[in-house]
């Protein structure tokens, strides 16, 4: 498991992991170090209120335990993110409903759809058998890309042939798919939407009524709504994700292309947002672009990456 992840996060490991560890070589813990530290911790997209908070814990820590040299950091660090990280961590159990019914939102690009063709494979590893559903009918390069992603994995993908003039409608789709899975007795429906931002509230009124006419089609689903994002969002990644909590109401994230980026950190600032609150669970991390590059957020793995 973690080899995938610790390749994926080497662009972050490098970035945070090695500047932290360099200052924790040994030497006195004063003021300079902590604002290295808390520059390092920026540079990576951890944000400013994640960044605060771990200084301060890193500050109780030191005091409690009596630590005196830099040297002793390390660990302290490892686990002042790992409590932040650690309630992000929920697996996501597909058990409690068949067929369990799973709806991908997120912007354009964010990977919804390769990540789809991931978890496709993913749980035909694990048994199950999926169902595709071509829930973007704006774009008919998507719905393509949905279809060689079911013939990849051998499974069947549910799509509505559309022109120019006539766009399919995406309610439709998933409605046809969640009847085809009652029927075929599928465990795992897996269905894409079309990219939007928050911002362009006539997409997010159209997607709250797909998501409505899921609910009537079978009740209680989708069972998971989650919101793909892209791990170079920055700092806006905490709005994408209120963004599109408050239009939806999201049960999970898949936090994408984290191989690809220096700023892991983000994974600290989406953990900031709900610290106090009821978290909003990382369920995977896309660490590449192949077929198994799609895994489920272990937050001790996900620490010790970055370190090792
Ligand atoms: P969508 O518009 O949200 O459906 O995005 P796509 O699934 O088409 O993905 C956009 C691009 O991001 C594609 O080139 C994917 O191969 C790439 N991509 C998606 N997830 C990952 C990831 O975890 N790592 C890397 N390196 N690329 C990814």
């Amino acid at each position: 498991w973690g080899v995938r992840v610790r390749q994926g996060l080497s662009r972050t490991r490098n970035n945070l992991g090695k500047r932290l560890s360099g200052l924790f070589g040994g030497g006195a813990i004063d003021e300079d170090l902590y604002e290295e530290m808390e520059t390092i911790l920026l540079t990576a997209d951890a944000g400013v209120s994640a960044t605060t908070w771990l200084l301060e814990e890193l500050r109780r820590k030191v005091k409690r335990n009596g630590l005196t040299d830099a040297s002793q950091l390390k660990e302290a660090l490892q686990e002042a993110l790992v409590d932040l990280l650690e309630p992000l961590a929920q697996p996501l159990d597909t058990s409690a409903h068949h067929p369990f019914i799973i709806m991908l939102t997120g912007v354009n690009g964010a990977g919804k759809t390769t990540s789809i063709g991931k978890l496709a494979h993913y749980y035909q590893l694990q048994g199950k058998s999926v169902l595709l559903a071509a829930g973007d009918t704006f774009r008919a390069a998507a719905r393509e890309q949905l279809m060689a992603w079911g013939e990849r994995n051998r499974v069947a993908v549910i799509a509505q042939e559309s022109s120019d003039q006539q766009r399919g409608d995406p309610a439709a789709v998933i409605f046809d798919a969640v009847n085809a899975a009652k029927a075929r007795g599928i465990d795992i429906v897996l269905a894409d939407t079309a990219g939007r931002l928050a911002t362009q509230l006539h997409l997010m009124e159209e997607i709250k009524k797909v998501k409505r006419v899921i609910a009537k089609t079978e009740p209680g689903a989708p069972h998971e709504t989650l919101l793909v994002l892209d791990a170079n969002t920055g700092q806006n990644a905490v709005n994408q994700v209120q963004a599109f909590d408050d239009a939806l109401g999201l049960t999970g994230l898949i936090v994408t292309k984290l191989d690809g980026t220096a700023k892991g950190g983000v994974l600290a600032a989406i953990a900031r947002q709900r610290q106090q609150k009821v978290p909003l669970p990382v369920r995977f991390i896309g660490v590449g672009e192949g077929l198994d590059d799609l895994r489920p957020f272990v937050a001790r793995e996900f620490v010790g990456a970055l370190f090792d």
